[in-house]
């Protein structure tokens, strides 16, 4: 196949020249309650996260997932004890759910994964969408199973405006657990 970046040859979705330019740029952003920590600049990754409307995207989660995670190790000084939820992640049409791979890779620092727990009652896209909009159609998530008293760590590939982790938030809280931050690809504010 061919590189997405330089279109040349190469055995993976990426060359490795190319996966190396992309650099681990942490950033921290506080949402009051907790704080989310994103590890890649947007204006570099936003192309290839358009990959998850795409069967390729899987790949390219995979990638990014683990660049992030093993920046993490390195910066971690005990592992980390929590259950990790996904953001709505449901498997897609294109036949996987990006944001469970983004937090499979994190099981290596010590996380839980609680696949499919947070699911999303309304897929209404928000991308591009403003934040009227994006107030005025939360996504209404819902629990698939208890997670009273459990520390909890979320996951999304996006961070904008914050609406949807407040949202998650808020309602794992109602529910007894408390969400000690959350961990996205990439902050798009910035
Ligand atoms: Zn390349």
């Amino acid at each position: 196949m061919r590189c997405l970046i330089c279109g040349n040859f190469t055995f993976k979705t990426l060359c490795n020249p190319c996966f190396q330019t992309i650099t681990i740029q942490p950033k921290v952003r506080d949402l009051g309650n907790f704080k989310v920590y994103s590890f890649y600049d947007y204006q570099e990754i936003q192309f290839l996260l358009h990959a998850k409307y795409q069967i390729i995207g899987s790949k390219i989660y995979h990638l990014l997932s683990k660049k992030a995670c093993l920046f993490l190790k390195q910066t971690l000084k005990s592992p980390l004890k929590a259950y990790g939820i996904g953001i709505d992640d449901k498997i897609s049409k294109q036949g996987y759910a990006h944001n469970a791979i983004f937090l499979k890779h994190f099981k290596k620092l010590g996380i839980i994964p609680l696949y499919h727990t947070l699911l999303a009652q309304d897929s209404v896209s928000y991308a591009g969408k403003d934040l009227k909009f994006r107030q005025n159609n939360p996504r209404n998530f819902y629990l698939m199973r208890n997670i009273t008293h459990k520390k909890i760590i979320l996951f999304d590939d996006l961070i904008t405006t914050g609406l949807t982790l407040k949202e998650a938030q808020k309602l794992l809280a109602e529910k007894g657990a408390e969400v000690l931050m959350a961990f996205v690809l990439s902050d798009a504010k910035y």
